[in-house]
């Protein structure tokens, strides 16, 4: 009789093991999970800093483009004003106002394009780049490592799962059958008696029956509880 009790108790340990695994398991599979989830949002994130980079370089070409231009008109203007076919004064005041303008948009537009320049600088495009394929890259190396962690538990995990189906050959089927609707209800169906007390439920039980747990001669149940009771 004592022989179940102890193949009872391995079975339950082996259980509460297996248990703990398959939740290691779930966990190592949902940090996986977030992991990727980070993967995405930091691709995304650098996906849009890298548009607005392209955004800012365009607009740095559009404000060149605009400068030559006016520096074109000027140069005309310059050419104009100096070339000696002014005839009035009238014209003359009219081309230095024009020049005058276009040198005014010039330094405007010189101003511009260097901002520009210094904004797209400061987004340090290179650097942020290198910091985002580093960034990934530990977020992959961090995979890696939890699929090696699960592989390993997997393994384990067959392995208890076999060690279990070889303890359940020594079990009466209907006492198996018992643990095991126990064990849907309770992570420890098989207990010590403690004292005179079930330390499943925590009841002290009728001192015939815990006369008998301590006999050792048959299964007993709790008869609050119901779990197995054993004395050592
Ligand atoms: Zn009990």
């Amino acid at each position: 009789m004592l022989n179940i009790f102890e193949n009872l108790t391995h079975l339950q340990n082996i259980d509460g093991i297996i248990l703990s695994q398959k939740k290691k398991i779930v966990q190592k599979n949902e940090e996986i999970r977030k992991i990727q989830q980070n993967i995405e949002n930091n691709n995304l994130e650098w996906e849009n800093y890298r548009k607005l980079y392209d955004k800012e370089r365009i607009e740095l070409s559009r404000l060149e483009l605009e400068l030559k231009d006016v520096e074109e008109k000027l140069n005309k203007s310059q050419n104009q004003l100096y070339s000696g076919n002014v005839q009035s004064g009238k014209e003359l005041s009219q081309w230095k106002s024009t020049m005058e303008s276009h040198e005014k948009t010039k330094s405007n537009l010189e101003d511009y394009v260097i901002n520009q320049i210094d904004k797209i600088e400061g987004m340090r495009i290179k650097e942020k780049e290198k910091e985002h394929q580093l960034l990934i890259q530990r977020f992959e190396k961090d995979i890696d490592s939890l699929k090696k962690d699960i592989e390993k538990m997997k393994s384990d995990l067959s392995n208890n799962i076999q060690l279990r189906t070889d303890s359940i050959q020594n079990i009466p089927a209907d006492i198996l059958s018992l643990y095991e609707e126990l064990r849907k209800k309770f992570s420890d169906p098989v207990v010590e008696m403690d004292g005179d007390t079930c330390r499943g439920c925590h009841l002290a039980l009728p001192s015939s029956i815990a006369k008998r747990v301590r006999k050792k001669e048959e299964v007993i149940q709790c008869p609050n509880c119901q779990r197995f009771i054993f004395f050592k």
